[in-house]
């Protein structure tokens, strides 16, 4: 059974560099990606076979070993995986080539011998008023978290000293035993995975790496954010065992209801109240917005639950230009309590009115009477 060959599965020059590579896998992955792609199993393999064939090319030894033998040479063979290794070179691919795209989903996240462990993500709950929610505003956020250590940089060694390489597991941090047909590995015992050993602990963390502390980050926070949005920022979580890099902070925003505005969306929405007299007569009446007070006409003859729409009053939409609107519905307000003048004036009014029926008034008049008749 023949293969295909590595480089024309990626579409690239023999001579393409490492850059053109990651360019053409990250093409091909994306497209292909069995997220994407669910139960189709021809992009599955094309997944696989793009993979398979960037782990060796994207490996200067294996591609040397691939230029010149072929796919033996990188124990390809049909069918097989380049090296023996599973996945976990895939993983570890992934995460450096999506991490940002799949938010780290891929799972087999950075546990490299040799490096330490990634410290845990973080999360900020972040109450922000509709107000900051149109600017944008800097949050200065004070995180009550474990932090590299100071008296060692965080590597856990003794100041001077440094971590041995672990000689059992030659810095693997991996041991591998052959049971029947599998290979199976697991973190060495001598070095607990790490892949180096810690002879002379720093006594600032006992030989973790690691001392609770508060750190104060500022964070901006951009325009539009929406109720319950996450906002990632990278590195600002725990910090990472053995050396390992910190993980990653999660700012979880929950927008602060407002007294007059309700938002819905990129619009807000007010209520105005005005008295009938100037909802009859039409009048400018003064209305608040995010951006301060502005008149605004209401047309003589304006009834109770009219909506008026000022554009661009409203809220931007996070990393896009423009603003939506603010929708100001109008509640015609009825004197509760009247003076004896204009009580006076509001009888000869109604006598000046007579029988005259308003359109409204008729429309209903009209509704009813097609219901009992
Ligand atoms: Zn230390
Ligand atoms: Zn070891």
């Amino acid at each position: 059974m023949s293969k295909r060959d590595y480089y024309e599965v990626l579409g690239v020059d023999r001579r393409a560099d490492d850059g053109e590579l990651k360019k053409a896998y990250r093409q091909l992955a994306m497209e292909h990606h069995p997220d994407r792609n669910p139960d189709d199993a021809v992009a599955e393999e094309k997944f696989k076979e793009a993979s398979e064939a960037y782990a060796v090319l994207s490996d200067p030894e294996k591609r040397s070993q691939y230029d010149q033998y072929g796919h033996q040479a990188v124990g390809g063979g049909p069918g097989g995986f380049p090296g023996g290794q599973g996945f976990g070179d895939v993983g570890d691919m992934f995460n450096d080539l999506f991490g940002d795209l799949f938010g780290g989903a891929m799972g087999g996240r950075g546990r490299r011998a040799g490096r330490g462990q990634r410290g845990a993500d973080l999360r900020y709950d972040y109450p922000i008023d509709l107000q900051d929610v149109l600017d944008g505003h800097d949050a200065t956020l004070e995180l009550a978290k474990t932090v590299a250590c100071e008296t060692c940089s965080g590597s856990g060694a003794k100041p001077g000293t440094q971590p041995e390489r672990c000689g059992r597991c030659q810095g693997t941090g991996q041991a591998i035993f052959q049971q029947g047909l599998f290979r199976i590995s697991r973190p060495c015992d001598d070095c607990r995975g790490e892949g180096s050993i810690v002879r002379d602990p720093c006594s600032g963390c006992r030989g973790s790496g690691r001392t609770e502390g508060t750190k104060t980050i500022k964070v901006p926070i951009p325009p539009g954010v929406e109720n319950g949005m996450r906002l990632r920022v990278g590195g600002q979580g725990e910090a990472g065992i053995s050396g390992g890099p910190a993980g990653d902070l999660y700012v979880v925003i929950h927008v602060r209801d407002h007294e007059l505005f309700e938002r819905e969306g990129p619009n807000v929405h007010l209520e105005v109240p005005i008295p009938f007299v100037q909802a009859a007569l039409g009048a400018e009446v003064e209305v608040p917005t995010l951006d301060g007070k502005v008149m605004l006409r209401v047309p003589e003859g304006t009834q109770s639950g009219k909506m008026m729409r000022l554009r661009g009053k409203g809220l931007p939409a996070v990393g896009a230009s423009g603003r939506g609107d603010q929708i100001v519905r109008i509640f015609v307000e009825v004197p509760t309590s009247l003076t004896e003048r204009q009580r006076e004036l509001l009888g000869e009014f109604a006598d000046e009115s007579g029988t005259e029926i308003s359109p409204m008034a008729r429309g209903f008049i009209d509704k009813l009477r097609d219901l009992f008749d």
